[in-house]
């Protein structure tokens, strides 16, 4: 379990803005109102920060954030723009829209962003204060909703601090944000798909696009669900190894002999969750089985063992 920080309740005016975008530019944590829900944020870019919003959501698993921006220009500079997402920005942003689209090569996100996936979802939200503080952060928010896993979605500053006080650096109190639904999720990296209904009617989504969204049941789509298999890596995967076996590469974690990568040396669970995604990637040849050292379950270790069965069940 992390240390108990200390929580600053910040104002929505010029000083608390500038106080919560120091905090994340430092790496640390800053919920903030949205026009749906507060949001958890952390610099998209900063795999421990990252990192650290699972940790103190307590997040069992490691699901894609939403990244959230100032505006359309700074989106463009993380995903593959196309027609059907200028048709549906140019409507609906700032608002409870949510574009997925295929990321960018030069996207510099943490890979713990998308979940290691090839695609992100991005919005502009557009509540003042959320904008504001995109502005003056000048930079990607990954941002999910400020409520410990499986609890309610907070409305207010009062219910983010009832819920994660002591685990996160700040909270700017914008007062009760809108309605309480979350954005609607619309993919675009293929046929045009409602991934998630939200605050935004899936009917004036279709209106613009001109075509009816597909569903999940379409078929068509790589609904979080389906994330595992997606991203397994090439080789077979061995957990809890306490030993390398002769041809395998070893991905370590704490002080052990011989690891060909470590998640951390020093055993730390928020720094192994910053380096999964990218050391799962890089260590994979396609071919040289991997091993993987013991990782306990407690805190994130519990994400990351989660991830790390999906990387070693057995393929279709
Ligand atoms: P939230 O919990 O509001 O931050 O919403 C996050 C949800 O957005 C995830 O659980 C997914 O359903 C969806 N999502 C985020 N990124 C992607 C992506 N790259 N592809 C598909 N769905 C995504
Ligand atoms: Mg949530």
């Amino acid at each position: 379990m992390a240390p108990m920080i200390s929580t600053s309740l910040l104002p929505p005016d010029a000083v608390g803005l500038s106080r919560a975008a120091q905090i994340l530019r430092a790496g640390g944590l800053v919920a903030f109102p949205t026009e749906t829900v507060y949001g958890l944020g952390a610099d998209a870019r900063d795999d421990l920060a990252v990192a650290r919003i699972f940790e103190a959501k307590g997040r069992p698993r490691f699901n894609p954030l939403i990244v959230h921006v100032a505006n359309v220009e700074t989106a463009r500079r993380y995903v593959e723009w196309n027609e059907a997402a200028e048709a549906l920005a140019t409507e609906f942003w700032p608002g409870p829209l949510t574009l997925v689209l295929s990321l960018r090569a030069d996207a510099g996100l943490s890979p713990l962003v998308t979940a290691g996936l090839p695609s992100l979802a991005i919005r502009v939200p557009a509540h003042p204060v959320a904008r504001e503080l995109l502005t003056v952060f000048d930079g990607p928010v990954a941002a999910p909703s400020a409520n410990p896993s499986g609890k309610i979605s907070p409305t207010s500053a009062a219910h983010v601090q009832a819920g994660l006080s002591g685990r996160i650096e700040g909270i700017v109190d914008g007062g009760f944000c809108g309605v309480g639904l979350e954005s609607t999720i619309v993919g675009l990296t293929r046929a045009p798909c409602l991934l998630r209904p939200g605050g935004l009617p899936a009917e004036e989504v279709e209106a613009v696009l001109g075509v009816p969204l597909l569903t999940h049941d379409d078929g068509e789509i790589n609904a979080p669900g389906q994330l595992s298999s997606h991203y397994a890596p090439g080789a077979q995967v061995r957990l809890d190894a306490k030993d390398k076996h002769p041809g395998e590469r070893l991905l370590g974690f704490g002080p052990v002999a011989g690891a060909d990568m470590n998640l951390s040396p020093a055993g730390d669970l928020t720094e192994a969750a910053a380096n999964l995604f990218a050391m799962l990637h890089a260590i994979d040849d396609g071919q040289s089985p991997i091993a993987v050292s013991p990782v306990p379950e407690e805190g994130l270790g519990r994400a990351i063992n989660d991830r790390l069965r999906r990387a070693a069940a057995p393929r279709d």
